[in-house]
């Protein structure tokens, strides 16, 4: 039996990279499901892909109306809207220097990011409450859980993303509706464009490479019926990284013995 049989979803950033890959696992899984995207070429092909299980909407997150368009339209298309994936995000400009950072992205990243996820929440929730429930997973990173240098406008929009989301999980749960986090490590994707090989050699402990799939897996967990019992959390999808450092591979050297031998033989 498949794990999303009968259920509606909305995947927004849904044409590409982990909300692609997340998408497709949701149609094999017997879901319907609405893409939306502000790429609409992407989304477009994307949901062809899919066939008659998915259907695409321009959407831009950060646009209030149009989220409540994008909810309707999974509503009347599809029946009903039981699952919501608020993943659409971006970087904003990749400042390595606080000092060099002039914050002028930090409207749109904010909106996307933050004001984006908040408003799909409360969107899908609205329909939800009066509709048995449903599952919202909002998409957060590591950037949120571990502190570093660099794109603070996203690291805030992120960590704000997990304290929203953890207490709308509260404020929710008297309509049946649970929402959780997915927090991704280093996955490749169009969204980023450094060299991951050396990166994940320092700070991952699971030397393998993370997939949009591996985080896809994540999503279908906290959609089903599997994790009914779970709400309110932060599921990091990040081959160890939060949990610390790989220790590094050191020679181990031999002490000498008491009579001034290494031993052995
Ligand atoms: P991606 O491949 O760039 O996919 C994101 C999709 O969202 C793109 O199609 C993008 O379109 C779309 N989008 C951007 N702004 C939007 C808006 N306002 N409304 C609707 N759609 C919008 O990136 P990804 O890596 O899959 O990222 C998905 C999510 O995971 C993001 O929230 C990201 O912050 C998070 N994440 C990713 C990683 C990682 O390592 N990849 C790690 C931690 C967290 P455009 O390309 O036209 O902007």
């Amino acid at each position: 039996m498949a794990e999303l049989t009968g259920k509606v979803a909305i995947v927004t950033g849904g044409g590409s990279g982990i909300g692609r890959a997340t998408a497709e696992l949701f149609v094999d899984e017997g879901a319907r499901v609405v893409i939306a995207d502000v790429d609409a070429e992407r989304g477009e092909e994307t949901a062809e892909a899919l066939g008659p299980a998915a259907a695409f909407k321009a959407t831009d997150v950060a646009d209030a109306d149009a989220v409540q368009e994008l909810v309707d339209f999974a509503v009347a298309r599809f029946g009903g809207l039981h699952v919501m994936f608020n993943n659409a995000g971006i970087s904003g400009s990749m400042h390595r220097s606080f000092l060099d950072d002039e914050l002028h992205d930090f409207s749109r990243v904010m909106g996307v990011n933050l004001f984006g996820v908040m408003v799909g929440s409360q969107r899908a929730a609205r329909h939800m409450a009066g509709h048995g429930g449903g599952s919202i997973i909002n998409t957060s990173s590591i950037a949120a859980i571990n502190a570093g240098g660099g794109v603070m406008t996203y690291r805030a929009s992120k960590a704000a993303v997990i304290h929203f989301s953890t207490s709308i999980a509260v404020d929710l749960a008297e309509h049946g509706i649970r929402v959780n986090c997915i927090a991704p490590g280093h996955i490749a994707t169009p969204m980023t464009s450094y060299d991951m090989t050396q990166v994940i050699r320092r700070t991952q402990p699971l030397q393998r490479h993370g997939s949009p799939v591996d985080v896809a897996q994540a999503v279908l967990y906290l959609a089903s019926e599997r994790s009914a019992q779970i709400t309110g959390i932060v599921l990091p999808v990040d081959g160890g990284t939060t949990a610390g450092p790989p220790i590094p591979r050191r020679e181990v050297r031999r002490e000498p013995d008491r009579e001034g031998s290494a031993g052995g033989g």
